[in-house]
């Protein structure tokens, strides 16, 4: 069933005017950041965020800082109509959406540049990646200033930045993970899987799958798992999705699931607690990403 339209606004100032409103009826106010495409997945992030606060903002912009000049923005998928009718379907009280002048308005010169779980993984194949990630994610807290905001676990790394930069900011306000939405052959849901063509979503949900098996592997491995181990069941993984039919393979990395950090870093070079499996890797034209519990 549709409800009535969701309420959208353009300015920090509009924003600020309704949340102050909601403030003072003392509610609590949950942050929902999307760069629209709206997917089941971003759906769940907005149910997640619903148990958390009596108020749901879900923002909508695609974020030119997080692009290299080389990457997907000008063909970034944009369905604004598309993604209003999506978030009246469920219960959300409110979308930001501001314009790229609006956010970044002339003169902005300040970013915010996350070291820790940002080093390594994506910032070896997308340098800039979370400075941008970053800067318009600590600017929408102090646009919003949400009580909690929420990350889909589909981006393991940028839910672990978001973690520190709250933690080492101080800023007065919590960061939930949400699991990741997939398809029933296992692929993860991502704005970007409209890019695949029919042969490549074929082979697509094998990344999944290879990323399961590389956990089964670990898991029988137990608590001797070393360093070197880890490494060559990674390397064999991504042999395997090569053999799928996957181009350039970024990365398939086994790292502590709290800290990012890889094993050898860890205490003794051996494994002390949950572990993730991560993996990003092209197919044709499309660079997907994928994360699994090691
Ligand atoms: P995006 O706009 O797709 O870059 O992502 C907005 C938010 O949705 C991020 O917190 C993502 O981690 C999350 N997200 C994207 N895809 C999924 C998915 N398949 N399942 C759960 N969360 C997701």
């Amino acid at each position: 069933m549709t409800n009535a339209a969701v309420p959208h606004v353009s300015t920090v100032k509009a924003l600020r005017a309704i949340v102050a409103g909601w403030r003072k009826g003392g509610s609590r106010v949950a942050l929902v950041p999307t760069m629209g495409a709206l997917h089941a997945g971003h759906l769940e992030l907005v149910r997640l965020a619903r148990r958390h606060a009596d108020k749901v903002v879900v923002s909508i912009f695609v974020n030119p800082a997080q692009f290299a000049p080389h990457e997907d923005l000008d063909r970034y998928p944009r369905t604004f109509d598309a993604d209003l009718a999506a978030l009246a379907t469920i219960d959300c009280d409110l979308v930001w959406a501001p314009t790229v002048g609006e956010m970044y308005p002339s003169g902005h010169a300040t970013r915010v540049v996350p070291a820790g779980a940002a080093e390594g993984l994506e910032t070896d194949f997308r340098p800039h990646f979370f400075a941008g990630v970053a800067t318009v994610c600590t600017k929408l807290f102090t646009q919003v200033a949400p009580d909690v905001a929420i990350y889909g676990e589909k981006d393991f790394q940028q839910l672990a930045v978001m973690r520190q930069i709250v933690r080492d900011l101080d800023l007065p306000m919590e960061i939930v993970g949400a699991p990741t939405v997939r398809e029933a052959d296992g692929l993860a849901l991502s704005s970007r899987n409209r890019y695949l063509s029919e042969a490549e979503r074929r082979i697509a949900p094998s990344m999944h799958a290879i990323l399961q098996a590389l956990a089964q592997s670990l898991g029988a491995e137990g608590a001797r798992l070393t360093a070197a181990k880890a490494d060559a069941l990674a390397a064999e993984a991504a042999a395997k999705l090569t053999a799928n039919g996957f181009g350039k393979i970024d990365y398939v990395a086994v790292r502590d699931a709290g800290t990012l950090a890889a094993i050898d870093k860890l205490k003794n070079g051996a494994r002390q607690g949950p572990l993730r499996i991560l993996a990003a890797a092209w197919l044709g034209k499309t660079r997907l990403i994928d994360n699994v519990p090691g």
